[in-house]
């Protein structure tokens, strides 16, 4: 995204506790539930600067590689829509939305399965 002052580049950096490199992407990945993490957005043309805590609600790490696929994928929209939103609480909105789909696509599924035996 651009700076909402000058227009340059900024940078995006997440805290805390973690090294200055670390993307967006692998502290939500890496986060426990309901840590909190801090992103702060630099502008080093005009020195800018916004800091958001976001919480990190439940992404499921208990079952296997297709769980593991599936944050992968969630890890894109949310990186996808970072760079694409102002307002990083949109990320909290977008993780609450998987959470809730990933509830209703197992019951589904038990449905139809009850269904045909
Ligand atoms: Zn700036």
């Amino acid at each position: 995204m651009d700076c909402p002052a000058c227009g340059g580049p900024v940078t995006l950096e997440v805290g805390p506790d973690r090294p200055p490199s670390t993307s967006l992407s692998n502290a939500v990945l890496d986060a426990a539930e309901d840590e909190r993490l801090d992103v702060v957005r630099t502008c080093w043309d005009c020195g800018w600067q916004e800091e958001h805590r976001l919480r990190v609600e439940a992404i499921d790490t208990t079952a296997g590689d297709a769980d593991a696929i599936e944050r992968a994928r969630l890890l894109e929209k949310i990186t996808d829509e970072l760079a694409a939103i102002e307002a990083l609480g949109t990320l909290e909105d977008t993780l609450t939305e998987v959470r809730r789909q990933r509830r209703l696509k197992p019951a589904v599924e038990d449905t139809n399965e009850n269904a045909t035996e």
